[in-house]
């Protein structure tokens, strides 16, 4: 077992000091595009799961120019931190899903500024073209370029039944797409979505261990106000199974342990607004003390990255 730092796994913040040798900054950036699940074009009304305002900060409004999102957003950070790097995070909605000249000029305008250094594009893995993929191979000779697909789940069951609009075969087929491009790879995993086992949960950790992935979130599954599944929830409860704290802490130490070992872990959790959360209640705990508990379990149970990965 050799991870950098004191963790049982390769975590984000080791990985970006050793990368830029510097503390670095996502700064969300909201470019206001649709998504082809909403507009009709995949998909109407969106993913069962999904109010976009939940996860979008309160300085990244679309209508401000990426400057002065930017702008924004740095003066906010650096009252905190004085000397960092930014990475510019196009993370809302769907952020490849526009006319292609479009999309690059809000990707150059970001490079641009003086103190960014790359850039960090959330989107879905049926939206992305070889075009784009090659503009940004471009940019990444020159730039930190990090690509961050939305996977979800590695279930075509989950998939249709969250109305996501996509296969997994077509998540597999993005990653092979981008790989080999100087992306730095991310992928995003729901946990609890209705309709799937335990186990089958844990086995996402070897589905997404055969991607050519650098880096993976996780987030529980919340319930939060203005989505289907809000509706769901009081129309069908029983199709729930949602994960209290501990539970999910237990979980999540197993799926470290089934997972290739050189993946970097960057979230165990989402922390949508108190306003917006319906459920489950978890009292509030911030990422860092459920860091803190899964480090701790971890030790306990003499777990790490890739004990069981095969
Ligand atoms: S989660 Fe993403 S793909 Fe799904 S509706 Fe929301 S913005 Fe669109």
């Amino acid at each position: 077992m050799k991870f950098k730092g004191d963790k049982r796994y390769n975590n984000y913040s080791t990985y970006i000091k050793s990368t830029f040798g510097e503390r670095v900054q996502k700064i969300s950036i909201n470019i206001g595009f649709s998504c082809p699940n909403r507009d009709g074009t995949k998909g109407v009304g969106g993913c069962t799961y999904c109010n976009i305002s939940s996860y979008t900060p309160l300085y990244c409004k679309p209508k401000r120019s990426v400057t002065q999102q930017l702008e924004e957003g740095i003066s906010f950070f650096s009252t905190k931190y004085k000397s960092q790097k930014y990475l510019a995070y196009f993370q809302s909605y769907t952020n490849t899903y526009a006319e292609l000249d479009l999309v690059k000029s809000f990707y150059l305008e970001a490079v641009n500024h003086p103190d960014v250094i790359g850039l960090v594009i959330g989107t879905r893995p049926d939206c992305v073209s070889l075009e784009l993929l090659s503009f940004l191979e471009d940019l990444a000779k020159i730039y930190y370029i990090s690509l961050e697909f939305g996977v979800e789940s590695t279930l075509d069951k989950s998939l249709i039944a969250t109305n996501r609009c996509h296969s997994y075969q077509e998540t597999i087929d993005a990653y092979k797409m981008s790989k080999g491009r100087g992306f730095a790879l991310g992928a995003h995993l729901i946990i609890g979505l209705p309709g799937e086992t335990r186990e089958e949960m844990l086995n996402h950790a070897v589905e997404v261990s055969k991607l050519p992935i650098n880096m993976l979130k996780l987030h529980q599954l919340q319930i939060v106000k203005g989505t289907k599944m809000a509706k769901q929830i009081v129309e069908t409860p029983d199709m729930f199974e949602l994960f209290e704290a501990e539970e999910y802490i237990e979980f999540v130490t197993n799926f470290i342990s089934l997972l290739r070992p050189d993946i970097i872990l960057e979230r165990f959790i989402s922390e949508s607004p108190p306003n917006m959360l319906i459920a489950p209640k978890w009292g509030g705990i911030k990422n860092f003390e459920f860091v803190a508990k899964v480090d701790k379990r971890l030790k306990e149970k003499d777990f790490w990255q890739g004990k069981y990965f095969n």
